[in-house]
């Protein structure tokens, strides 16, 4: 897997497929987070919980993390160009890229050159890569936040938050991870950490994401607990850009048309 690995990016076997967000208040559609593919010509499909981690092993992450983001922000500017205005672009990042020091650097350079305003990226950083060294985060995120950029905690509430280094982080988003979100309709415990996090997260005046949302009852109980906005297979799944712009401009048709 490791040879294939280091010749995958040569051989175009990476993809981004993009998966919307929805405002839960209105249903429309405000965002895209980029997920990575890979598909190996001697491997198949290999997802990116099993790719990822060992590309970073190999330190091959920052190449192909800049891939996804010079990508993610191409194809954003493509569904602006197809008249989809006011999206929003979450990118997610690796522990390794935030080493990097020149990430802030190649960050702007990407988004200029595709002519992305910043508060249209958002970056997405997972709770335990975060936490893992708290004071560390603190400093670059700092940084990142100074270029203009959004920032989103990832898998929320499977990690090991600090509270105290919550309020110093300087983020605007909490994604409440998929094994809350999966069973608040029928596990009393995972109602109550889901409408929790949502009660905490607007008390710190950040918007609330919930993920892997998949079904009507779901989406109705986020909803009486005020969650901002709801990504999971009941919106869409994740899709190749042009089908995400046409399934986007197709719902925002619809919107128009029941107004
Ligand atoms: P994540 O960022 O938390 O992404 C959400 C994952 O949940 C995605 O899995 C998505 O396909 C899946 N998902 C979305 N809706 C549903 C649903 O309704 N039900 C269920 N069961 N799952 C749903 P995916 O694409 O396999 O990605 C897994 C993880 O790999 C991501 O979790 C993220 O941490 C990482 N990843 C993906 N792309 C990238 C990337 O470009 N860079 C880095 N560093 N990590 C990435
Ligand atoms: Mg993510
Ligand atoms: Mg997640």
């Amino acid at each position: 897997m490791i040879a294939s690995l280091r010749r995958a990016l040569e051989r175009n076997e990476f993809a981004i497929v993009y998966q919307p967000k929805m405002a839960i208040g209105l249903g429309r559609i405000t965002g895209v987070e980029a997920l990575l593919r890979w598909r190996s010509a001697e491997l198949g499909d290999i997802p990116p919980t099993v790719f990822i981690p060992l590309a970073e092993e190999i330190g091959l992450i920052n190449e192909i993390g800049e891939f996804v983001l010079t990508t993610a922000c191409a194809d954003l500017k493509g569904f602006r160009d197809a008249g989809l205005r006011g999206l929003s672009m979450a990118v997610n990042l690796s522990a390794a890229q935030l080493e990097r020091p020149e990430l802030t650097l190649r960050i702007c350079e990407i988004m200029a050159e595709h002519d992305i305003a910043p508060d249209q990226l958002e970056l997405e950083l997972t709770e335990s890569m975060v936490m893992s060294n708290a004071e560390q985060s603190v400093r670059i995120l700092g940084e990142l936040k100074s270029i203009g950029v959004k920032l989103a905690i990832d898998d929320f509430g499977t990690g090991y938050s600090s509270l105290a280094y919550m309020k110093r982080l300087p983020i605007d988003t909490l994604k409440i991870d998929q094994e809350f979100v999966g069973d608040v309709t029928i596990d009393p415990d995972d109602a109550a950490i889901t409408a929790t996090i949502i009660t905490m997260a607007h008390s710190l005046e950040l918007n609330v994401v919930a993920e892997g949302v998949e079904t009507a009852e779901q989406l109705a109980f986020l909803r009486t607990q005020g969650c901002d906005e709801a990504q999971g297979h009941l919106v869409s799944m994740p899709l190749p850009a042009e089908a995400c712009r046409r399934f986007i401009a197709a719902r925002s048709e619809r919107a128009r048309a029941t107004i």
